[in-house]
């Protein structure tokens, strides 16, 4: 039976990748994480609707080095081992380069890309040990193409997606495998918030006319957190409605 961490998993994304990771049998030890732990009550409630899957939740601040040392370890002993982790947690502080405050810039860092970077060292060694283990990191369209008001957060994913392919390479001759997906517009409280006018200009670029739901990203980190993708790593899966073709 295989572990798995989700870090910002209270709802979104990182809560239909919990799922989807139970469903599949590809985990079905989950350990949901957010800022505070009480916020994951629903999270923990759907996944242990799901016959034979256990999950627990804990408290993890991805942005700070004390959560994150204390989160990981805890979430390997609550169920003995910790087999896949998924850095999902992240945030925007969108506005123009120009008028962007220092603390909109380090805000987005400290979450998108530090976070990966904290919960990566940590369960990495863990993961190292073991000889086994699967890491996928969730990206964006924007840390490949940039996005005009995203200054931030497109190099926060851009950073992600470097950090992906670093730590493939260092990790990958201890049998763990670090991959990251790379979302395109997904339907979510993140992207509700924003104006028609740039919903319809999103449209007008997506072959597949319509945006994304939290299950299709799910699908396809599940994918790669499996043993399917045993010979896949340093990889970023585009799932995008064909919105950008790297
Ligand atoms: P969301 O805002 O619904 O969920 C983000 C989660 O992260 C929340 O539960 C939040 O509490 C948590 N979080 C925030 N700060 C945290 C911290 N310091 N430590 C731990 N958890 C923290 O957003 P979502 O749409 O579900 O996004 C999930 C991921 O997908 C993010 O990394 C986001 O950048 C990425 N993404 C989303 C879209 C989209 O269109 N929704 C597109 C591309 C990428």
């Amino acid at each position: 039976m295989k572990t798995a961490l989700v870090t910002g998993s209270a709802r979104g994304i990182g809560r239909a990748i919990c799922e989807e990771l139970a469903r599949s049998g590809v985990a079905t030890q989950i350990v949901v994480c957010d800022v505070q732990k009480d916020w994951c009550g629903e999270t923990v409630a759907a996944l242990r609707a799901i016959e034979g899957v256990k999950a627990e939740s804990l408290a993890l601040d991805v942005s700070k080095e004390e959560s994150v040392v204390a989160g990981v370890a805890e979430a390997a002993r609550l169920f003995g081992s910790l087999d896949v982790v998924v850095n999902n947690a992240g945030v925007t502080r969108d506005g123009l380069l120009v008028r962007m405050s220092e603390a909109d810039w380090d805000t987005v860092l400290d979450i998108n890309l530090k976070g990966a970077f904290l919960v990566t060292r940590e369960a990495g060694k863990l993961m190292m040990r073991a000889r086994s283990g699967a890491i996928v990191n969730i990206a964006s369209v924007v840390g490949l193409m940039g996005n005009a008001g995203q200054a931030n957060y497109s190099a926060s994913k851009g950073g992600l997606i470097a950090l992906t392919k670093t730590t493939a390479r260092e990790l990958g001759g201890r049998g763990v495998r670090v991959n990251a997906v790379a979302p395109g517009f997904i339907n979510s409280k993140m992207t509700e918030v924003l104006p028609d006018a740039v919903k319809q200009q999103m449209l007008s670029i997506i072959p597949l006319k319509k945006f994304g739901e939290v299950q299709d990203i799910a699908k396809a980190v599940a994918f790669l957190a499996s043993d399917a993708a045993s010979y896949v790593t340093g990889q970023v899966l585009s799932v995008n409605g064909g919105m950008l073709m790297p």
